[in-house]
């Protein structure tokens, strides 16, 4: 398989809004925001999914979710913000490079995984 569109972006071959980077990942706009804040962090190195990490993975897994909290902090939706990651075709996943889905500012509707 080819590199993903996040490679690309990673590479800068394909334009980006890019909110933050750093030497393991970067975060970027959603091209299709399902909510008014709709970020994607995403690792440099191009893991499939979120069931192709190994044990090597750990140290990355836990920046990358720390990541997400201090990039909620700085945008200021640290008080109510949703985490999603899609793993595999039928639960949603169209780009085969992990990342994590930062929603925020809509009301998330109770006991659904789904916002209003
Ligand atoms: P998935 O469906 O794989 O969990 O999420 C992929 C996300 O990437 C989607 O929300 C989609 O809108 C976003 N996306 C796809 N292509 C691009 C792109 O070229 N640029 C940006 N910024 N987001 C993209």
């Amino acid at each position: 398989m080819g590199d993903s569109i996040f490679t690309k972006i990673i590479q800068g071959d394909i334009p980006a809004d890019i909110l933050y980077e750093d030497d393991h990942c970067i975060c970027i706009k959603d091209i299709h925001p399902q909510a008014p804040t709709h970020l994607l962090i995403i690792p440099r190195k191009p893991i499939p999914r979120l069931a192709d990490a190994t044990e090597e993975d750990r140290a990355l897994l836990g920046h990358l979710m720390l990541k997400v909290a201090d990039i909620a902090r700085s945008v200021g939706v640290d008080e109510a913000f949703r985490v999603c990651i899609n793993n595999g075709e039928a639960a949603g996943q169209t780009v085969f490079h992990l990342h994590i889905h930062l929603l925020a500012g809509k009301t998330f509707k109770e006991n659904s995984l789904s916002m209003q």
